[in-house]
């Protein structure tokens, strides 16, 4: 089951979810999967309170659709404001890695630094938004510019991987041995590609391996396939699958943590996980596990969420929306009389979002910017 890092009152969260829901009062339907996951997620919050001090979320399905962009969500971006108002450290945690490069995480989570804009938030409030890319690899945080303007910009790593720390230092895991588990997960994603006849990519960035759709152009590479536009499910969770066998079989030459996902429509193995990157963020912050919550939705055998459970409670969801109604209920239970809960009407304001569409688009999977 894993570690509970704080009491659970499952009787009490079944007891308000019951009043509203009358679960106790139907005769013919049992309880299903995702009422115990609400009813769970809820004796989380309620276990964790006001003592609060960390939230982080993983960002695809969790702060936005797969392969989307955080744009124009008032309700969800209103309340992580409102947590950050509280003093509450927010932050993404995420396995899209694109280095130290803010401005590409600053596509990803527009919608949000424009919030923070327009809520007009100091500079010390502001920057209690963090984002840790290629789910440890990578810590940005947000800075105003003189003019107001929200940017992410690197945390210097001696500030949260110095010797003063004594929590996890990605930065000086061995490159050899980065390589050789890369090397791995690559050979054995190439393998998988030809044996299941995919029509996909395969990129590798400097500590993770992708294999993403392949678009038109491997149509006559693998003339019978799939995967030019969307990979199957059930071929990613294969594709996954395989690379842990390979990285189990290897035994204790792998030295380093990893992860190995289904990310919805690509597959992925990362140098690096979940727990690694809440492990560094709570020691560099000096938060305890049981003041921290993280948000995910991949929970499964074949997701990277389910690895931030040793460092963390966590609350397990399966969309957007999902992450925004458990946010009224955190802020309830912290005793955060913010904006967003009370508000009736939009709390924001105008201007939050992008004010024209873009020309310039970006690709989620390589980062790579384009004119359209
Ligand atoms: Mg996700």
């Amino acid at each position: 089951m894993g570690t509970l890092h704080t009491l659970l009152p499952v009787a009490a969260a079944f007891a308000k979810y019951d009043k509203k829901y009358a679960i106790s009062n139907r005769r013919c339907v049992t309880p299903s999967f995702n009422e115990i996951r609400h009813i769970l997620n809820l004796a989380q919050v309620m276990a964790i309170g006001s003592k609060v001090k960390l939230m982080t979320f993983d960002g695809d399905q969790t702060l936005y659709s797969d392969g989307g962009n955080f744009e124009n969500s008032r309700e969800l971006a209103g309340a992580m404001l409102d947590l950050m108002r509280a003093g509450v450290y927010v932050s993404v945690v995420t396995a899209a890695g694109y280095g130290l490069d803010g401005s590409k995480y600053e596509v990803r989570l527009d919608g949000m630094l424009r919030a923070i804009e327009s809520a007009g938030l100091d500079a010390e409030t502001a920057q209690r938004l963090i984002v840790m890319g290629g789910e440890c690899n990578y810590l940005l945080r947000v800075q105003l510019t003189q003019e107001g303007k929200a940017k992410l910009v690197p945390v210097a790593s001696e500030e949260w991987q110095g010797d003063h720390l004594d929590g996890p230092k990605p930065l000086h895991w061995p490159e050899e041995d980065t390589k050789f588990m890369m090397d791995l997960a690559q050979n054995s994603m190439t393998a998988s590609a030809t044996d299941l006849r995919l029509r996909c990519k395969i990129i590798r960035k400097a500590r993770s391996v992708g294999m993403i759709p392949g678009g038109d152009a491997m149509v006559a590479t693998v003339p019978v396939g799939h995967g030019s536009k969307k990979l199957k499910r059930e071929a990613l969770d294969e594709v996954v699958l395989r690379v842990m066998e390979t990285f189990r079989e290897q035994g204790s030459r792998i030295s380093l943590p990893w992860c190995a996902f289904n990310g919805g429509r690509d597959a992925w193995v990362d140098v690096g996980d979940k727990s690694v990157g809440v492990a560094a963020l709570q020691t560099w912050l000096g938060v305890e596990p049981s003041e921290t919550i993280h948000v995910g939705d991949q929970f499964l055998n074949v997701g990277n969420d389910i690895k931030a459970r040793e460092r963390c409670p966590c609350l397990w969801i399966t969309s957007p929306r999902e992450t925004e109604k458990m946010l009224v209920h955190v802020l309830e239970y912290a005793g955060i009389e913010g904006e967003f809960r009370y508000a009736q009407e939009d709390p924001l304001g105008a201007g939050v979002g992008p004010t024209a569409a873009p020309t310039v688009v970006m690709d989620a999977f390589t980062g790579e910017m384009k004119t359209i």
